[in-house]
């Protein structure tokens, strides 16, 4: 089964979009199979990995409000291992049409529960919102990834993100976990952005990863070019951090599954 993890924070612009989009093409050119699932009306994550608007068809509205089954809204991408599920705008209105559903927080869990036999990983791109889709996200994840951003105000907001987790976590997921905070858009020549980690630090430093990506204006590039930045430049600083990454994440993964098997007689 695949390992869901949904990227959120209803913080706009901290980085939610860049770390799904480079995160999943770091898991798939390590060959982990990877369904990126852009859970966000801006549809920012399906621009971003190439997926244009004409080409996108149905999408993930028509899979949330049951006009569409999963495998038709699953698009290739250039990367063999990587698919996606885009969004576009008119997914806004599912949160209105899910409102009368009965269990409407976890359409999206049923939904993706019919492919997910088919990848290691799958990761939802959150909107900058605490409403139903980032509900329906949470509902269906095994583990949240907060990106912070090293800036002043980045903790602000943090309280009622993980007030939402608690509640999802009772009401509706109980398995649901945090899979860590990532630090994003570090500027090693500004003071304040240690600062921000060390602030992280005193009160999550189990949670915070390893990696810290960096400001790095390849990442803010690669977007404009439909391409996540492995693939416009592999040897950038943020290239090389979210494959890092991607390495934490699967090496966290292998050691749950030793650590699992030893635990089982
Ligand atoms: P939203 O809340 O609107 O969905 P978001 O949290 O998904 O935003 P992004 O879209 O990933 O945030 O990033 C916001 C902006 O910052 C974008 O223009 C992106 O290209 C840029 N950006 C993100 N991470 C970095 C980075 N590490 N270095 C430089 N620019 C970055
Ligand atoms: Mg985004």
């Amino acid at each position: 089964m695949a390992r869901v993890i949904c990227i959120a924070n209803q913080k706009g612009g901290v980085g939610k979009t860049t770390t799904s989009v480079n995160l999943a093409s770091s898991l798939a050119v390590a060959e982990k199979r990877v369904l990126l699932v852009d859970c966000d009306p801006q549809g920012n994550a399906s621009s971003g990995i190439g997926i244009a608007k004409e080409k996108a068809g149905r999408h993930l509205y028509h899979l949330l409000i049951g006009a569409a089954e999963a495998p038709e809204v699953v698009l290739e991408s250039r990367l063999p291992f990587l698919h996606v599920i885009p969004a576009q705008q008119d997914l806004i209105g599912a949160e209105v049409e899910l409102v009368s559903v009965p269990g409407r927080e976890s359409v999206l869990k049923k939904k993706i529960g019919e492919v997910s036999g088919e990848y290691d990983y799958i990761l939802l791109d959150c909107p900058p919102s605490l409403g139903l889709l980032t509900v329906n996200a949470l509902t269906a994840a095994d583990s949240v990834l907060i990106p912070i951003q090293c800036e002043y105000y980045a903790l602000e907001g943090l309280s009622s993100l993980l007030k939402t987790i608690r509640t999802v976590k009772q009401r509706f997921n109980s398995f649901l976990t945090v899979e860590g905070i990532l630090m994003t858009m570090f500027d090693a020549r500004n003071n304040l952005s240690s600062q921000i980690v060390g602030q992280v630090d005193a009160h999550f430093s189990k949670e915070r990863f390893q990696t810290i990506i960096p400001r790095n204006v390849r990442l803010s590039e690669s977007p404009s070019h439909g391409l996540p930045v492995l693939l416009y430049d592999v040897n950038s600083k943020g290239a090389t951090s979210y494959l890092a990454l991607a390495r934490e994440i699967m090496e966290r993964r292998a050691g749950d599954a030793e650590r699992a098997r030893v635990a089982v007689p």
